[in-house]
């Protein structure tokens, strides 16, 4: 570590990505107890939805997890995407291999992005597609920003907010492919299903979904 590392680290010591506790020298970015302890998903949490055949996740959104993510998205803490994408690389090395030709992710609005200056699941998708040795692409774009998921409460309400929201960036780079879509949280799916249906629509030939935790059932 170099002098500027050192200096950061004294000024913000390293802290746990999942329970925020300070990390001993040497560990991390996950404290030992919740590499242990994370609730994690049993065969890759596998789901499916109205419009991608399987969606995989290493996590369950709950507890440490979900307030991780919630710095993730919300706090600036957008360095935590080194270590979700790791562990969304890992399933999808172990579920989904040999099963996609382009690597993509679930955008966000302009609006939203300008709020937040990144966008979470780009990062996310293009940290694990480097943990698979392979680029992340733009597949997608959301030219209408429309009213948070989180608040939108039945799966009903969820799909009629979003319908419509997307739309295929380039339809060339899509035509026939098999594309994974990344996204940070599945909880009812109706954001990867629309998303889905985009692409599905717009060409591609199948989609399949990765996020870093999804609801338990
Ligand atoms: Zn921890």
């Amino acid at each position: 570590m170099g002098l500027i590392g050192a200096l950061l680290d004294l000024i913000y010591p390293p802290r746990c990505v999942f329970c925020h506790k300070l990390l001993e020298k040497g560990e991390g970015p996950v404290c030992e107890k919740c590499l242990r302890e994370l609730p994690y998903t049993s065969n890759g949490g596998e789901q499916s939805g109205d419009f991608f055949s399987v969606c995989v996740a290493p996590l369950y959104y709950e507890d440490g997890v979900r307030e991780s993510l919630l710095r993730y998205k919300f706090n600036g803490l957008s360095g935590y995407a080194q270590t979700y994408g790791a562990l969304v690389a890992g399933c999808v090395r172990d579920r989904l291999s040999g099963r996609y030709d382009l690597v993509s992710w679930v955008p966000l609005s302009k609006k939203r992005y300008k709020e937040r200056g990144y966008d979470q699941a780009r990062l996310l998708a293009e940290a694990a597609a480097r943990e698979l040795g392979e680029t992340a692409v733009s597949t997608l774009e959301k030219p209408r920003n429309v009213a948070r998921q989180s608040g939108m409460g039945s799966a009903e309400k969820r799909r009629a907010n979003i319908s419509g929201a997307y739309r295929a960036s380039d339809p060339a780079l899509i035509e026939g492919k098999r594309i994974l879509l990344v996204d940070d949280i599945v909880t009812t799916g109706a954001t990867l299903s629309e998303c889905a249906r985009t692409l599905l629509q717009s060409g591609a030939g199948e989609v399949i979904c990765a996020a870093v935790a999804r609801k338990r059932d």
